[in-house]
């Protein structure tokens, strides 16, 4: 490690928690940032709690643009973006199609396939530390298709991507599904299995990442907001925040869908959107599979998660708001009973519907990695759909950067400027 520096992390969800993990770690003196308090929600919460190292495809990908533009009028499509004069979603959607390629999934697939893999190792690794309470299971994940075409599609598209790029994958038919699964009833025509994925139970994971931090001697600072900077030259010398000025030599943007709001003054010009997902958790379904799966035209997460079962999915590219459309729920409830028809809409009448937003980058890469503009100020956002699978890494790479280490991934296509 270089010489121990004071860093100040802006944002406590999960990846402002890795960072100050993997810093304080290596011994530098960390004070994380949050303006809500220690048991605020955040994105990471209510989602579905995979670890999938066969996530290789970014979410910009040929097929996408067709859907976002059915999308933009159909409240009850998977991918919804209601039209709204705003330049900054204009400008997003520009990039989000131009990244809509084959060449641009070619070149990414092996980037998240290398951040994948790598954040499975140290998952591995702090279950262990953490002594097994994060619920860290190792069974595998489904990718069920209701109909042939779709799963001739699946394989085509992301069974043999994964294959090549050395993520097992395995295409099963209706029968070697239901071999998987014995006490659930499927209809489905099929599924690509991926053996290697994890899933745990997110708040705990948070939580137990919360409990080390302090005993680490990180500076937990809740129900404080950021609302400015100091910079200096092409430095930043202290962030402003409800607490006071808060002066460091090293500062990490992690604030997932408001990063770019929190740097509004920096002219930093980071393109990222709020991309809202909702959940639905059942305390006592009717049956828990024992694998998550995802059925895949619904675009719908299902975790098995400590005695109860989660259902989450839908990405709403409405702004950054967390109101609860009915409808958007009504999309899931709605599709649960087409693969598991022994579900019934009544079965969610008690749950509440959670919603959280996840920062989408147009390219569906992450940001990590130092800004030019300043140079001590370091993007640790635009996650999107993998921020839970990716946190671990993103903090190791974040202390690599602040040490001047060799990142243990390359950091040039995740870099914060690539729009700039
Ligand atoms: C339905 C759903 C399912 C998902 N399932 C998965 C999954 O299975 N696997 C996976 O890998 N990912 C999944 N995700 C994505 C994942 O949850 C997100 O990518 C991740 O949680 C984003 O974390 P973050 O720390 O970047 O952002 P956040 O959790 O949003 O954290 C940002 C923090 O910044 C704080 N903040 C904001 N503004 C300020 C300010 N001005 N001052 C101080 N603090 C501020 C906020 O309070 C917040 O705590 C899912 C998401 C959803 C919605």
């Amino acid at each position: 490690m270089s010489k121990a520096k004071a860093v100040v992390i802006c944002g406590g969800g999960v990846i402002g928690l890795c960072c100050a993990y993997y810093l304080a770690r290596v011994g530098h003196r960390v004070t994380l940032i949050d303006r809500g308090a220690e048991d605020r929600d955040h994105c990471a919460l209510g989602s579905a709690g995979y670890v999938s190292p066969s996530q290789i495809l970014p979410l910009a990908a040929p097929g996408l643009p067709g859907l976002a533009l059915k999308g933009m009028f159909n409240p009850r499509s998977p991918f919804y973006l209601p039209p709204r004069l705003d330049s900054e979603l204009l400008r997003w959607s520009w990039l989000f199609w131009r990244a809509c390629r084959r060449r641009h999934v070619a070149r990414s697939a092996p980037v998240l396939r290398d951040l994948c893999t790598a954040s499975h190792r140290l998952f591995e690794e702090f279950d262990d530390i953490a002594g097994g309470v994060c619920e860290f299971e190792r069974r595998g994940r489904l990718e069920l298709c209701k109909t042939r075409e779709e799963l001739a599609r699946q394989e085509a598209r992301l069974a043999r991507v994964a294959s090549a790029l050395g993520v097992e994958a395995r295409v099963l038919d209706a029968g070697e599904v239901a071999a998987l699964e014995p006490g659930v009833r499927l209809d489905v025509a099929g599924g690509v299995y991926f053996p290697g994925d994890c899933h745990l139970t997110p708040a705990r994971f948070t939580a137990a990442l919360t409990q080390l931090l302090a005993e680490m001697g990180v500076r937990l600072q809740w129900n404080t907001t950021v609302y400015g900077w100091h910079a200096d030259g092409g430095r930043l010398a202290a962030v402003r925040t409800t607490a006071g000025d808060i002066v460091a030599d090293e500062f990490v943007l992690a604030a997932g869908a408001w990063s770019p709001s929190l740097a509004g003054e920096l002219d930093l010009g980071l393109p990222l959107q709020a991309g809202k997902g909702y959940s639905l958790t059942l305390p006592q379904p009717r049956f828990r599979p024992r694998i998550p799966m995802i059925f895949t035209e619904a675009r719908i997460a299902v975790t098995p998660l400590n005695g109860s079962l989660r259902f989450g999915g839908t990405l709403d590219l409405s702004g950054v708001n967390t109101v609860v459309r009915p409808e958007r729920v009504r999309q899931i409830i709605e599709s649960v009973p087409r693969y598991f028809p022994d579900f019934r809409a009544e079965d969610f009448a008690e749950a509440r519907p959670w919603c959280g937003l996840r920062p989408v980058s147009p390219d569906g890469l992450p940001y990590i990695g130092r800004f030019r503009r300043y140079r001590n100020l370091i993007a640790a956002s635009g996650h999107a759909m993998l921020g839970v699978t990716l946190a671990p890494i993103t903090g190791k790479l974040v202390a690599e950067v602040v040490d001047g280490r060799q990142p243990s991934v390359a950091l040039s296509p995740l870099s914060p400027d690539r729009y700039a």
